[in-house]
């Protein structure tokens, strides 16, 4: 059944009143789908216009996650869990929700010329990539700048590219390069990385991965395209230039939590504030998890797992909200 709901600006079609809403197609909002269909509620997930899944869509293979003795691909895996989810009766939309009313009972989501009634919502909307920062990194954004090597890796076949980050994701991606790439150069703010102990061996072992410690970049320099970079000795304070046809940005992530900016309690640095380690934010009926949970981010510490099992708490707790 759908009314009529009159505003001044244009017509909304308003829904009846549904269980759950699950805003994000990634680990977390799958999980949740899977545990709140499986509670039969019939949850529906916006899973976003363009892209479904999450990150895990652009990541090779994923190694680490138990029961996959191989490794599984991170594609194939967001597919099984999507699957996993709309056996037990979840449904997806592929589409966005533009706009959240948090304050009305039922809660209100805008998805087009929809308004989506929610006894409860769930918002797992994930992160995005961290940007360094700098006018040109931007100017030069899809002309050799890149934040995904999986995407945009063919593109710099025999090339010197450079890669910028210590942790996890900038070791895999420098990893992953030397498929194409001529020479990898990761270039790291510190004198030491933060990535696990055996992708960073895998690193230095690389013959194709020349490590730049203790600098930063400055600069990315080229007028139609990436030419070169500058670069900054963060002990000595010395600067220098140094030729690349590209660079990948892989500095970690921020939330995406725009959505529910002024809805929500959020922490200073954006990520969604819940009691203690639940999901719960602090509108009743409003769960929150995955990567823009504030609980996970001080230590950089969210991984798959972590994500699987937040959606899994949003998932269980909508049970005791309804
Ligand atoms: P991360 O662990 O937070 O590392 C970010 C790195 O970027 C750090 O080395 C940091 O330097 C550096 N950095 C941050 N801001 C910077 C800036 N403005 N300029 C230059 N450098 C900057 O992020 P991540 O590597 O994306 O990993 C996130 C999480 O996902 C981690 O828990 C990781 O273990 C996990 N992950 C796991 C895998 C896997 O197991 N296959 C793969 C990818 C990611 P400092 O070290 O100086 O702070």
């Amino acid at each position: 059944r759908v009314r009529q709901h009159h505003q001044p600006a244009r017509t909304y079609h308003v829904t009846d009143v549904r269980n759950v809403i699950i805003i994000g197609s990634g680990p977390a909002g799958y999980t949740a789908a899977i545990y709140a269909a499986r509670a039969q509620l019939s949850p529906l997930l916006f899973e976003g216009a363009v892209t479904a899944g999450g990150a895990l869509m652009n990541t090779t293979e994923v190694e680490n996650f138990p029961g996959f003795p191989h490794g599984i691909d991170g594609f194939q895996l967001m597919q099984n869990v999507r699957e996993q989810a709309t056996r037990f009766g979840a449904r997806f939309a592929q589409a966005m929700v533009t706009s959240v009313d948090f304050e009305s009972h039922p809660r209100r989501l805008v998805c087009g010329d929809q308004v989506i009634l929610a006894r409860s919502v769930i918002i797992a909307t994930g992160s995005g990539y961290r940007e360094i920062g700098l006018p040109n990194e931007k100017r030069l954004s899809g002309r050799g700048v890149s934040w995904c090597a999986t995407c945009d890796g063919f593109f710099f076949r025999d090339q010197t590219i450079a890669v910028v980050g210590g942790g996890d994701s900038a070791v895999e991606e420098a990893t992953f390069l030397t498929k194409f790439a001529s020479k990898v150069v990761l270039i790291h703010r510190r004198d030491s990385l933060r990535a696990s102990k055996i992708m960073a061996e895998r690193a230095f072992a690389n013959p194709k991965i020349e490590m730049l410690w203790n600098t930063e970049v400055t600069d990315v320099l080229g007028a139609e395209k990436v030419e070169a970079l500058e670069l900054r000795n963060t002990v000595t304070g010395e600067v220098s230039k140094r030729d690349f046809t590209g660079l990948f940005v892989a500095i970690g992530h921020i939330p995406r939590s725009e959505l529910v900016t002024s809805q929500v309690t959020l922490n200073e640095e954006g990520y969604v504030s819940v009691e203690g380690r639940s999901t719960r934010t602090n509108l009743k009926g409003v769960f929150a998890c995955g990567e823009m949970l504030d609980w996970e981010a001080p230590t950089g510490g969210y991984l798959l797992t972590a994500s699987l099992a937040s959606g899994w708490r949003a998932g269980q707790s909508i049970l005791t909200n309804l």
